[in-house]
């Protein structure tokens, strides 16, 4: 596509690497001199992120979706939460089916998630989809979220003029858990998203001992008094263990991130012991 949003065909100049072009490029072109109408990639430019599961470049914001049914995996919101932070894109939290949401869902999502930009909206009755949609032009984005959260049923509430029925989308956007493609970018005036999965099988890539550098509400003033601390252990002289107890930390978000660095700790001694 140009930057006149036209959809062009090109061929690939034998020195930019064929292969290496991935959905959400963007490209130099040139027109083709031997076929009329059509161009030619002179230039691969650099990415501001890229990820490899799904294949894409350039993804500016991931639309986290939850909803209040299904019962929400706020596990997979931690860690695409850091997926989105260690890969240069910008996490939005998208609490979805507001017309059957009660206020204190919302409002504990809100708590645990404070630090992340949210939209609720009704994708059904169409509330804040304006507002979620004038956040994200001219941002490429993409949908992410378990099954039924209501992943096609934004993008077409978003898009309008898309011409698939929700079940189509369903579809594409479900293709099954472990695939990686990305079969196109859907464009609706200043709108791209692209068509993904749900990410929902996520390997971070991230050392256990890393992890607690990615969540925000434990940088408290007053830090903790080991510098090697993982925050797990009661008994030591722990600040993130005493906020939990205190309630300055949310617990379930607490809980989680034990499981989370169990869990790469786990990882990590298979690989490397
Ligand atoms: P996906 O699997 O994440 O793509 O979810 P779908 O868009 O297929 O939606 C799953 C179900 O939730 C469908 O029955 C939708 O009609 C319903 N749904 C989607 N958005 C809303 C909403 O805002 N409110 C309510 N009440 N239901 C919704
Ligand atoms: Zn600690």
């Amino acid at each position: 596509m140009t930057d006149e949003n036209q959809v062009v065909e090109a061929s690939v100049r034998s020195n930019v690497k064929k292969n290496r072009i991935v959905v959400g490029d963007k490209v130099d072109i040139e027109p083709n001199d031997y076929s009329q109408g059509k161009y030619i990639i002179t230039k691969l430019l650099p990415r501001n992120s890229y990820i490899l599961r799904p294949t894409i470049a350039n993804l500016d914001i991931l639309l986290m979706v939850i909803a209040p049914k299904p019962q929400p995996d706020l596990y997979l919101i931690d860690k695409l939460y850091i997926h989105c932070v260690l890969n240069n894109i910008e996490p939005v939290l998208v609490i979805n089916k507001a017309d059957i949401a009660d206020d204190d869902f919302v409002k504990d999502i809100q708590d645990q998630y404070y630090f992340i930009k949210t939209f609720v909206i009704s994708a059904k009755n169409k509330s804040n989809i304006a507002e979620l949609s004038d956040y994200i032009s001219n941002k490429l984005c993409a949908l992410s979220g378990q099954s039924a959260v209501g992943k096609s049923s934004i993008l077409n509430a978003l898009m309008p003029h898309l011409d698939l029925s929700t079940q189509d989308l369903s579809r594409k956007i479900e293709r099954g858990k472990h695939t990686t493609r990305v079969n196109e970018i859907f464009v609706d005036n200043d709108l791209m998203i692209a068509d993904t999965p749900g990410f929902t099988s996520l390997e971070l890539d991230l050392k256990y001992d890393e992890l607690s550098d990615y969540y925000p509400e434990f940088e408290i003033d007053e830090s903790c008094r080991y510098l090697d601390c993982s925050h797990i252990k009661e008994g030591r002289d722990c600040a993130i263990i005493a906020s939990v107890d205190s309630g300055k930390i949310n617990v379930n978000r607490y809980s989680r991130y034990v499981e989370l660095y169990n869990k790469l700790k786990e990882k990590w001694e298979k690989m490397y012991d």
